[in-house]
């Protein structure tokens, strides 16, 4: 089923982001996570997507994996320096699976590499859109969305275009980079909304584990968050250590899901980093918010 229609047909959902783990000898202890958070009912899961090798093999296991045990898995799938035939013999692959969801990305070059994207088979995320929604109608398509806009945007208003152009190019719903301030959540979505998008926009939301991985997650996604929080925690770094800090994570990703789901979202996407208790946590804290 295409993850739009169990969209359409839901009420406010959980969706889960899981990394496929580098060592094979780790991936019993992440399908245990991955059950664990089974408890959160997630509309569907999604299984990022390495730059090369090994790592695009991994995504299309355990998207395989989790099609078998009965969850809606959506396989990312970035297009940088991709050529057709090796596309659509994966994305023949993923179908046979029964994995019918795609987030289509255009990735990132690797770090040594310059590319000339006009040069490439596929330029934008917008090109792999068409392209799968031309030869694979069956299957469902997400993109990225950025409140605050990527990095080679030249303006906000640019950025937001691009978006609107992937989305109106075929794909079903957009899932966006972590943010943590919801009231930029509601202004995107407005942006989008005057250029006519009226397909949903699902926020990402990250809970915080520590503050190295959390600067290695802005290091990443470069996106932005608010200066107060930002010093909120780095205080409670040096008072109380990793779980005053996660603490205050919990604490701040619970108001700012509450603030999502009271304002409209259609659901919430968890980056889980792959941690189960700290999205069950999280759950919690936002359930008993609710009451
Ligand atoms: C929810 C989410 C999941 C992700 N998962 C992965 C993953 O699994 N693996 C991975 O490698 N990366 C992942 N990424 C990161 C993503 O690959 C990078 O952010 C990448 O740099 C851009 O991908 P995109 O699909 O947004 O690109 P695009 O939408 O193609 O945009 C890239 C840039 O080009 C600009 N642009 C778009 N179209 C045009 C045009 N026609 N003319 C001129 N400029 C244009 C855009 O404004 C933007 O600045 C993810 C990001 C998000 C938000």
């Amino acid at each position: 089923m295409k993850i739009i229609d169990r969209i359409r047909n839901s009420g406010p959902f959980y969706s889960l982001e899981f990394f496929p783990p580098k060592d094979r000898s780790q991936w019993p202890r992440f399908f245990q996570t991955a059950e664990k958070l089974r408890t959160l009912d997630p509309l569907f899961v999604s299984v990022t997507y390495g730059a090369g090798g090994h790592s695009q093999e991994n995504t299309l296991e355990i998207t395989t994996l989790f099609a078998h045990e009965g969850y809606c898995p959506m396989a990312h799938l970035t297009c940088v320096g991709a050529l057709t035939e090796s596309l659509t013999a994966y994305l023949h692959k993923l179908a046979d699976a029964g994995v019918y969801n795609v987030l289509a990305l255009r990735g990132d070059p690797p770090k040594d590499k310059m590319i000339v994207w006009d040069a490439c088979e596929f330029s934008y995320a917008s090109d792999l859109v068409s392209f799968i929604h031309r030869k694979f109608p069956f299957l469902g398509i997400g993109v990225a969305g950025y409140l605050t806009p990527h990095a080679e945007s030249p303006s906000f208003a640019a950025d937001r275009r691009a978006t609107a152009n992937k989305l109106n190019a075929g794909s079903d719903f957009c899932i966006t980079q972590l943010f943590f301030d919801p009231r930029e959540y509601f202004e995107y979505v407005e942006q989008m909304r005057l250029l006519g998008v009226t397909k949903p926009i699902v926020p990402g939301v990250l809970p915080i584990q520590s503050m190295e991985s959390l600067r290695r997650v802005l290091s990443l996604s470069a996106c932005s968050m608010p200066a107060k929080f930002f010093l909120d925690l780095e205080k409670a770094d040096r008072e109380g250590g990793q779980a005053a800090v996660r603490e205050l994570g919990l604490v701040y990703a619970a108001k700012q899901i509450k603030a999502l789901l009271d304002g409209g979202a259609p659901g919430i996407h968890l980056y889980t980093l792959n941690m189960a208790d700290l999205c069950l946590q999280l759950a919690d804290r936002v359930r008993n918010l609710q009451e």
